[in-house]
C-alpha cells in the first residue's frame, strides 16, 4: 500500500504556516510499513483541489487530505471529495452532539456553518475528533482508501493515533472486511489494564487492540479485518476471549454507547428484583442516576437520602448503638442502611451510601473514605469500603458508579 499526503490550505502555500501535519504523517505511516512517495499542498480552491485528488488516485492507493473540514467559507475538502466520489454530505447525529454539547457549555449560539461541521460524505466511517469538534473521515471508494482530518495538529494527532492507527494496522494486508468491538471496563484504571494486556498490545498485528481512558472507566477497542464477517468474528472472539481470562471480572459491557446503570438495570430487571436505596454523601446521586434510564419503575419505586444522623435513626431505622459504637462511616452503619431501607420499603434488594465526602474530614476518616452496603432479601448483607480520595464531587460520582459495579457482580 503507497500513501499520498494531500495538505490543503492557502496559508500553507503563503508560507504563513508549515506543513508539520505531513511530517508527523509521514513518519507514522513509516512505522505502519505504508510507503509515502508524494506530498502535496493545494490552495483552498476548489478547481484545484479536483485536480490533485485525481491524480493522486492514479498514483496512490491511500489519500490523506488535512485542512478545510472547519466551519468557514475557505473550508471545503469534504464538499469538493464528495462531489468528485459523487456522494451526499449527511449528518452525523454523534458530531451534531458534540457540537451542541460544546455550544451549550459555552454558552454560545449555534449558526448554520457549526451544523455544516457536522456533516461526513455517506458511507464514511467517521473518525472521533477528542479535541476539536470537526469529525474525521474513512472512505473506501472504488480501489482508493480516503482519510480526511482537521487541520490543527493536536486535533489531527490525537485522531491517527487513536482512530486511524488501528485501522490501517489491520489494513495493512488489504482484506475486505472490517470489524471492530469495543469492550468497557469499570473498576480498573487504564494504566493497569494496558500492563495486564501488555504483550496482547505489543504483538498485536490482525486483531489490533487500543485502550481509551474515559471518566472513571476504561475501553478497549479490538479491531479485525478478514475475508468474510465469520472471519472477522472469530478473531475478534479469540482475542476477547485472551482478554476476559485476564481482566474479565471488570468487563461490563460493550459497544461504545453502552453505560454501566443501563446493564445493571438489565440485570435486575432480568432477574424480575426490586431495589431501593438510603443514601448518605451522595444525596440522591445514586437514585438519580437510576432515574436517567427508560423503564426503570420496573424495578425501582422510590428510596430515601439519609443525611443527618437523626434522620438515619429516627427515620430509617439505624440502631443509636451502631452509630455511637462504630460511626456512620462504617461498615455496620452501612449494612444497617442497606437493610433498613430494604425492609421499609419491601424490596428484594437495599443499597446504601455511607462515608465522607469531604473536603473536611469525619471521624477522624479521610475525604473520600466511603461505605457502600449492599442487602439482598434475608439472605445477603455486606458492606464494602472505598477511598476514593479526590474531590467532592468526583468522591460522589465514584460512589454511585462503584455501587453500580457491586450490585453487577
Ligand atoms: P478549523 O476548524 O480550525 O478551521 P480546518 O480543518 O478547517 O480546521 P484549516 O482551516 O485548514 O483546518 O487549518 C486550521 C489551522 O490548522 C491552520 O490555521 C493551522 O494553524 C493548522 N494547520 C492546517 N494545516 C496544517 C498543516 N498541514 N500543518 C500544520 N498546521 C496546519
Ligand atoms: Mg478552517
Amino acid at each position: 500500500m503507497n500513501a499520498e499526503i494531500i495538505a490543503v490550505g492557502t496559508e500553507l502555500l503563503l508560507g504563513q504556516i508549515v506543513n508539520t501535519n505531513a511530517a508527523f504523517l509521514s513518519q507514522q505511516l513509516a512505522t505502519l510499513g505504508i510507503d509515502v512517495y508524494h506530498q502535496v499542498v493545494v490552495g483552498d480552491n476548489p478547481t484545484r483541489l479536483k485536480e490533485v485528488i485525481k491524480i493522486a488516485e492514479q498514483r496512490s492507493d491511500l489519500l490523506i487530505l488535512t485542512g478545510g473540514l472547519g466551519p468557514t467559507k475557505d473550508d471545503l475538502t469534504k464538499q469538493v471529495l464528495a462531489e468528485h466520489l459523487n456522494k451526499e454530505l449527511v449528518l452525523d447525529s454523534e458530531t451534531m452532539a458534540n457540537i451542541t454539547d460544546y455550544h451549550k457549555k459555552m454558552n454560545r449560539t449555534m449558526t448554520e456553518n457549526n451544523r455544516m461541521q457536522a456533516l461526513v460524505i455517506e458511507g464514511a466511517m467517521v473518525l472521533k475528533n477528542p479535541n476539536g469538534l470537526a469529525a474525521g473521515m474513512f472512505i473506501k471508494h472504488n480501489e482508493q482508501t480516503y482519510l480526511l482530518f482537521p487541520g490543527p495538529p493536536h486535533e489531527l494527532k490525537a485522531m491517527f493515533v487513536q482512530e486511524a492507527k488501528p485501522i490501517l494496522l489491520s489494513y495493512a494486508d488489504k482484506e475486505d472486511v472490517l470489524m471492530s468491538r469495543v469492550m468497557r471496563f469499570f473498576g480498573i484504571g487504564e494504566s493497569r489494564l494496558v500492563t495486564l494486556l501488555d504483550d496482547l498490545i505489543e504483538t498485536q498485528t490482525n486483531p489490533t487492540l487500543a485502550s481509551y481512558a474515559g471518566v472513571n472507566e476504561v475501553s478497549v477497542r479490538l479491531t479485525a479485518n478478514g475475508r468474510t464477517e465469520t472471519d472477522c468474528q472469530k478473531l475478534l472472539d479469540d482475542l476477547e476471549g485472551k482478554i476476559q481470562d485476564r481482566v474479565g471480572d471488570y468487563l461490563y459491557g460493550y459497544g461504545e454507547e453502552t453505560r454501566l446503570v443501563e446493564v445493571v438495570g438489565e440485570l435486575i430487571k432480568k432477574q424480575q428484583l426490586t431495589l431501593t436505596a438510603a443514601e448518605s454523601l451522595t444525596g440522591g446521586a445514586f437514585q438519580s442516576m437510576l432515574t436517567t434510564t427508560a423503564g426503570v419503575s420496573e424495578y425501582f419505586e422510590g428510596g430515601v437520602v439519609t443525611y443527618s444522623n437523626r434522620i438515619k435513626e429516627d427515620i430509617l431505622g439505624v440502631s443509636k448503638e451502631t452509630i455511637e459504637q462504630y460511626g456512620v462511616v462504617s461498615a455496620h452503619c452501612a449494612i444497617e442502611m442497606a437493610q433498613c431501607v430494604k425492609n421499609q420499603f419491601g424490596t428484594d434488594i437495599g443499597v446504601s451510601f455511607t462515608g465522607v465526602a469531604g473536603p473536611a474530614e469525619l471521624e477522624g476518616q479521610k475525604s473520600g473514605t466511603v461505605w457502600i452496603g449492599y442487602a439482598f432479601k434475608d439472605t445477603v448483607s455486606y458492606a464494602k469500603c472505598f477511598h476514593f480520595g479526590k474531590g467532592r464531587n468526583s468522591n460522589r460520582e465514584q460512589a454511585v458508579l462503584s455501587a453500580l459495579d457491586m450490585i453487577r457482580r
